[in-house]
């Protein structure tokens, strides 16, 4: 591990994530997915994790350079593998009671000078085999969390001035500050943060809004939102019964667009690192809920890829609003890791919905849950468009506005 890497603030991210973020329960399993770069947070969350009585900790690493291995010299045919039965198995853990833990270390860049056709390749056929052990997290059906730490390719993507190790070491700092975890209490400083999330969630849910009218600098876009949607924000309950807090950090509140009833234009404010490319300046068109053109300045053939992957891709699933004041936008860093990034902004996420952000949603078959305007998909995947330039208004049942941000902050 890198001697700038402070080990006090790694040992209290770990602890959080067990006890704040997961949650994890006397006697339940925990999987583990991480990179092998993320081996000293890992040992320290399972630590953690048996000192909060954990049944059984199970780690599954993997490595950006076996991952690079194989692009460079794996078979043709080999792009449209992956285990399915690895899947399924974490799948039927969950099934059983696991709880969930991902660690995001990963570096961006990595996959920059391969292929993006065997990208996208394996990008689609790891989601289809992948969708056993997604249900359970998308449903919401256990508790679950993601956290990151500071992995040298990452941290070099971030701070490329500095050598690599200190480049670590100030990456894991502003991990730190966006976690909130600066302070005599961290788990404290989360309860007054999830607060104040609780009564946008409430302000928002009271408004009941049919659409959102967002308008900025080449943005003029009306998004419908899906029938019975529920805005979401902080620490919830997984249908385990099990409260806990899915990101770290989080400062969204988000729910479910209707995937049929959105039209406009909205162009992306930050870029999106999106397996191994950087796709900057993004700017869409949508028709009846669809993107029926899509522009970018960098990475556009990976982003056009991502949006045929099936009909759902070029749908949107997530709607989110953070104020531009959220500490990670004010950190002035970009992370190149949609974890923060979307943490920094507003966004919405092309593709899959949150089940749990249409009312009963959870019980409603897919069929019932497009009715609603639920979208379905193979990806999920989060692109920042806020702004200080933004405005949005909410459009009431009656066809009032009401002003719900001004200049990227919220108007009350
Ligand atoms: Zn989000
Ligand atoms: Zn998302």
């Amino acid at each position: 591990m890198s001697d700038h890497i402070d080990p006090e603030k790694l040992n209290r991210l770990a602890e959080v994530a067990v006890r704040t973020g997961v949650n994890l329960q006397p006697g339940q399993d925990l999987i583990i997915t991480a990179p092998m770069a993320a081996l000293p947070l890992v040992r320290l969350i399972t630590e953690h994790a048996y000192k909060a009585g954990a049944g059984q900790v199970l780690p599954f690493f993997s490595d950006d350079a076996i991952t690079l291995a194989r692009f460079e010299y794996g078979a043709d045919e080999s792009f449209d593998k992956a285990p399915g039965w690895f899947f399924e198995g974490m799948g039927k853990a969950f099934k059983e009671g696991a709880a969930r833990m991902a660690v995001s270390a990963e570096d961006p860049m990595l996959l920059a000078d391969v292929d993006p056709a065997k990208v996208a390749r394996v990008s689609k056929a790891t989601s289809i085999a992948r969708k056993p052990a997604m249900d359970p997290i998308v449903g919401f059906e256990v508790n679950w969390n993601i956290v990151a730490y500071p992995g040298e390719g990452w941290a070099a993507q971030v701070f490329p001035d500095l050598p690599v190790e200190e480049a670590q070491g100030k990456l894991m700092d502003a991990i730190y500050a966006a976690s909130r975890l600066e302070g005599d209490d961290p788990v404290a400083n989360w309860e007054a943060h999830t607060a104040e999330l609780k009564k946008r969630v409430k302000w928002l849910n009271d408004h009941n809004f049919a659409s959102l009218h967002y308008t900025g600098p080449g943005t003029d876009l009306m998004l419908g939102l899906a029938e019975g949607h529920i805005w979401k924000g902080g620490a919830s309950p997984a249908l385990n019964g099990v409260v806990c807090q899915p990101n770290i950090p989080t400062e969204e509140v988000f729910t479910c667009p209707h995937a049929y009833k959105v039209d406009g234009t909205v162009s992306a404010t930050k870029p999106l690192a999106h397996q191994g490319t950087v796709i900057e300046d993004i700017t869409v068109r949508f028709e009846a809920g669809k993107i029926v053109e899509a522009t970018a300045s960098k990475g556009q053939d990976v982003f056009r890829e991502l949006l045929a992957v099936d009909d759902g891709a070029s749908r949107i699933g997530e709607v989110a609003l953070v104020p531009h004041s959220s500490p990670i936008s004010q950190s002035g860093v970009l992370f190149f890791n949609t974890l923060f990034d979307e943490n920094a902004s507003c966004h919405i996420a092309l593709g899959q919905c949150y089940a749990d952000t249409i009312e009963g949603g959870s019980e409603l078959s897919p069929e019932e849950l497009k009715q609603k305007g639920g979208n379905q998909s193979l990806i999920h995947v989060d692109w920042m468009m806020g702004s200080d330039a933004v405005d949005i208004d909410g459009i009431t049942r009656a066809g009032e506005r009401v002003p719900v941000m001004r200049g990227g902050e919220w108007a009350s």
